[in-house]
């Protein structure tokens, strides 16, 4: 069945001595825990921090966006348009630093950034041309939901963040369905509510992808997951993980979600 996948995303929080202190805290409390895949996302400055300091355990690390063009520096091809893009780090600059993962599309980037699904599609596309794990976020804001648009703004984002995407590079592909109305608010969807969105996601990357791939794909749900409410969560079979924001920053916390 699916390997169960519980992603921390830091969002900006932790410099690399903070990230360095939590790792030494958290690394005992899931020594061992090979139910699930454990993948913390840092700030890029905190990533090389991470990956000494997860050397050797069982947690990898992933980054929270990245850039689409590619930099010809590694490849020995530099033109001048090659990274001329100030502030932008790359999938091959990930991959050179022992990233394996990366988040694209989350909704504060949609919100705050200017993502737009056609951004999103790039980034993936890049992602998976590189060997890297994308974890693509989905999720309807809270007036779509309660205009009943749940199931379209679903199906639109992930047909188009699949765009011209093939079923063979994209074997790793892991979704996140985030309702906007649910990250960082406290609230969270019901497990049912999740499942229901899961499995219009599932339809969607049965279309895209075909059948096969869509049964294969793991779905993980963020929103507001805690201690106290992961075990329901992860008790829905079409729940495959989680993306935790604020619940990830402490080391006990993330351990007892990485445990349920
Ligand atoms: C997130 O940042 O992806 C997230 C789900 O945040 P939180 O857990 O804080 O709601």
């Amino acid at each position: 069945m699916r390997k169960k996948l519980i992603a921390a995303n830091w969002k900006m929080y932790k410099t690399p001595d903070q990230a360095r202190e939590f790792f030494r805290d958290f690394l005992p409390l899931v020594h061992g825990h090979d139910r699930d895949e454990i993948v913390v996302c840092p700030t890029y400055l905190a990533i090389d921090a991470a990956i000494h300091a997860v050397q050797g355990s069982n947690i990898a690390i992933g980054a929270q966006d990245l850039y689409w063009e590619k930099d010809g520096a590694f490849t020995g091809e530099v033109n001048e348009k090659d990274g001329a893009f100030t502030g932008e780090v790359n999938a091959a600059m990930l991959l050179a630093v022992g990233v394996t993962h990366v988040i694209i599309g989350h909704s504060e980037r949609r919100q705050y950034f200017g993502e737009t699904d056609d951004t999103v599609n790039l980034k993936l596309k890049s992602a998976v041309e590189a060997g890297l794990i994308p974890i693509v976020c989905v999720g309807e804001v809270l007036e779509e939901r309660e205009a009943g648009l749940t199931d379209d703004v679903l199906r639109r984002q992930c047909l188009r963040a699949f765009h011209k995407v093939s079923a063979k590079k994209a074997v790793s592909l892991v979704v996140a369905y985030e309702p906007v109305w649910a990250i960082g608010t406290g609230k969270t969807a019901t497990p049912q509510m999740a499942a229901d969105a899961h499995a219009i996601i599932r339809a969607q990357a049965a279309e895209s992808f075909g059948q096969e791939f869509a049964g294969k794909l793991r779905i993980l749900y963020g929103g507001s997951v805690k201690p106290e409410n992961a075990r329901a969560l992860m008790s829905e079979e079409e729940i495959d993980g989680a993306l935790v924001g604020g619940a990830s920053l402490d080391p006990k916390s993330f351990a007892a979600i990485v445990k349920y």
